[in-house]
């Protein structure tokens, strides 16, 4: 199975924007709007998920 992604934060709670009219999508979780999205299978999506929750734990935690 594939997984539509949010380049933004991982979420894939990806909605086509207006139908696909113009292209574009919108994440609900961050509000992203774009053309660009990932699409990942299984084992991308799992590694990707990681590097996403990697790259918030160093904001929140700066060291
Ligand atoms: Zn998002």
């Amino acid at each position: 199975m594939n997984h539509l992604v949010c380049p933004m934060c991982g979420s894939e709670h990806i909605f086509a924007d207006s139908g696909l009219i113009t292209g574009k999508y919108k994440c609900n979780e961050c509000g992203y709007v774009g053309s660009l999205i990932y699409e990942f299978n299984d084992k991308d999506y799992e590694l990707f998920k990681k590097q996403v929750e990697k790259s918030k734990g160093r904001e929140k935690f700066p060291e």
